[in-house]
């Protein structure tokens, strides 16, 4: 472990004005990410400052009708809040789908938008990594690449997100707010994590001085009709190879509106409009489902060991659309621990 500095920001203003006075700085919320990759010398931040005491702890209702939720919520509380369980069923199922109890109770909200990838060489330190030293090439191209990616990759990076909670923000749409030294701004989901091109270092959009304060929801929330289907090695306490996030608004036999996004799959969680429209105003078949699933994954392609993840993801896809339209949600069996 290396030798750091630790402080406690006082307010947000105070975590901003300390982030901005020192560029060797991190800001350190639960902490089940960051401190794993200290432990493992992929990360070494000379100072740490410790936002997890700022009140960034809320869930609340927004004027619009939609979900403000702050930075610092722990990813349990938000699974199990009144609101998110009645109006956003699926971003509690997809919470409840990742890590275990005892990480969600410490993790927050914001740590979980920024947790970094899971590929093997990112966290093996004797071996080129260009996301963890850039220009030293990628072993995972040439390497064990079963987890890695089949979309958005570039020569530089195959890394996947391995976010689940990432997954059902996409599809529902969501916003982040943040603040830095230059003030407030909110940057839509679709806009926050970045794909690697040249750049595989660069998880996200967010400046480096900038902290996120509160994830938003709009109004919609596909509680009647939605599933999030996880595919992993173990039934708990593993990442996804594939999952996904689908969910329909159906009238009558027809669906008005579909929402899908891919897990597992890509350096950001994987969400594509032109997938969505083929569903506007169809019937909910498998047929059309396949014509979904033909969309989200043009250009696929994989690795070698990842190469199973196309078949994968297509027929996860098809499977997790169905039980969206017919109203079985995947992770209705977990049990609230507390
Ligand atoms: C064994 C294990 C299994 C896991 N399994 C899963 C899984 O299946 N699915 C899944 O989705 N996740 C999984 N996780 C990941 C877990 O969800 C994340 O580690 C957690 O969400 C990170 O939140 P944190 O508050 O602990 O972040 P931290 O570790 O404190 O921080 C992570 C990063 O975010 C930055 N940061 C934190 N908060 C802010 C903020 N408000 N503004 C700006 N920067 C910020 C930090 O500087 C750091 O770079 C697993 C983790 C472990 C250790
Ligand atoms: S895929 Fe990305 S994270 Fe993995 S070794 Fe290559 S550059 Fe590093």
């Amino acid at each position: 472990m290396i030798n750091f500095q630790y402080t406690r920001a006082a307010d947000l203003a105070d975590a901003v004005q300390q982030m901005a006075a020192d560029p060797a700085a991190k800001f350190i919320a639960g902490g089940t990410n960051l401190i794993d990759l200290m432990r493992g010398d992929v990360e070494r931040p000379a100072h740490l400052i410790d936002i997890s005491r700022l009140p960034l702890t809320k869930v609340e209702e927004t004027d619009a009708g939609g979900a403000r939720i702050g930075a610092l919520v722990p990813n349990s509380d938000l699974a199990y809040h009144p609101l998110i369980e009645k109006r956003y069923p699926i971003l509690s199922s997809a919470i409840l789908a990742g890590a275990s109890q005892q990480l969600r109770n410490m993790a927050s909200t914001g740590g979980n938008l920024l947790q970094r990838t899971r590929c093997f060489y990112f966290y093996d330190t004797a071996t080129p990594c260009n996301k963890r030293s850039p220009g030293s090439g990628c072993s995972a191209l040439d390497g064990v690449n079963r987890i890695n990616a089949i979309l958005g990759t570039s020569d530089a990076c195959i890394a996947t997100h391995p976010s689940d909670m990432c997954v059902a923000l996409a599809a529902l749409d969501a916003t982040i707010h943040v603040i830095g030294p230059g003030g407030e701004r909110a940057i839509a989901f679709a806009d926050f994590h970045r794909l690697p091109g040249s750049t595989p270092q660069l998880d996200t959009n967010l400046q480096r001085d900038e902290i996120v304060t509160a994830i938003e929801l709009p109004q919609a929330g596909f509680a009647a009709n939605y599933t999030y289907l996880k595919i992993r090695d173990r039934l708990s306490y593993a990442f996804a190879l594939v999952s996904i996030a689908a969910a329909v608004e159906l009238d009558g036999e027809v669906i008005r509106e579909a929402r899908i996004a891919l897990g597992g799959v890509a350096p950001k969680p994987w969400r594509s409009l032109k997938a969505e429209s083929v569903l506007r105003d169809q019937a909910p078949t498998p047929q059309n489902f396949a014509k979904v699933a033909d969309v989200l994954l043009a250009g696929a392609r994989g690795y070698g060991h990842n190469d199973f993840k196309i078949g994968l993801a297509r027929r996860g896809i098809i499977r997790a659309l169905g039980q969206a339209a017919r109203g079985t949600p995947q992770s209705q069996s977990v049990k609230k621990v507390r």
